[in-house]
């Protein structure tokens, strides 16, 4: 790694780590304050978190943020107890009507379904037991990954989510990967620690390689980055902390002889 590349990574993983340590504010997962404060509440609905990670698929994120409020309206309650005893069929009709919640709501009604059972039988109706007893990273990825539809692009995001933004301590994170997505993928590249046309295979081990002990820990600066100043078109360069270490504008400048 060049010099300029790897004060960037010391730089960033200690943005990174300055961010972390400040205490954990309200998460705005949603434009609907009633639905992010059901998010927000891991106290008394952790089991509104794992749904949400569940439905983040194949829609857009904010959308399938919002399935836990909705299905509170819809049902009337969102306690552990009473989801508990809706049947396949009843999560079906309140994911269907009186409109869909989801692109495949028959699908993401069954995996409800099935991790509202998973929730009860492996962890007292406690969805909070995934990860309140300082589990190793490796371990809340693979509990994640026994929910019916989760893949470990969902299971990581809901283990870096945990970490980020709820401060959850865990007994390491080497398992913590970065949650590869549009800011991440363009803002990485930008920098220069991955080519442009990386895949998310590909971006993933590179975190891993430029800071194995917690691969995740890009999310906490490149993310914010991505959806303000380092935006897909016209980036604001001039605005950014990063300008000087950062590939691109010193890239531009050379191509433009100054
Ligand atoms: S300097 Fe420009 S290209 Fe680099 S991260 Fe900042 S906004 Fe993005």
């Amino acid at each position: 790694m060049n010099p300029t590349l790897r004060r960037l990574r010391n730089r960033l993983v200690e943005e990174a780590k300055r961010r972390l340590k400040q205490p954990k504010q309200f998460v705005h997962f949603t434009h609907h304050l009633e639905a992010d404060r059901i998010l927000n509440d891991l106290e008394n609905f952790p089991h509104a978190f794992v749904i949400a990670c569940i439905a983040d698929r194949q829609i857009k994120s904010e959308k399938a943020w919002l399935i836990p409020y909705e299905l509170k309206r819809r049902i009337g309650s969102f306690s552990i107890g009473r989801l508990a005893k809706m049947k396949i069929g009843d999560f079906k009709n309140v994911m269907r009507r009186p409109s869909p919640l989801h692109r495949f709501p028959d699908d993401m009604a069954e995996n409800i379904f099935y991790a509202i059972q998973h929730i009860v039988h492996h962890y007292d109706g406690d969805a909070k037991k995934i990860w309140n007893d300082r589990p190793a990273s490796a371990t809340l990825v693979r509990r994640f990954l026994e929910f019916r539809g989760v893949g470990p692009k969902i299971a990581t995001m809901a283990t870096n989510i945990l970490v980020r933004y709820f401060r959850v301590p865990l007994s390491d994170y080497y398992s913590v990967d970065i949650s590869v997505d549009v800011q991440i993928k363009r803002v990485f590249s930008r920098m220069g620690f991955v080519p442009k046309e990386a895949k998310a295979d590909y971006i993933i081990y590179r975190a891993r390689e430029l800071w194995p002990e917690y691969p995740g820990i890009f999310d906490v600066v490149l993310w914010e980055l991505g959806r303000t100043v380092c935006r897909p078109q016209e980036p604001k360069c001039q605005e950014c902390p990063w300008a000087r270490l950062c590939s691109y504008p010193n890239k531009k400048q050379s191509a433009h002889g100054t």
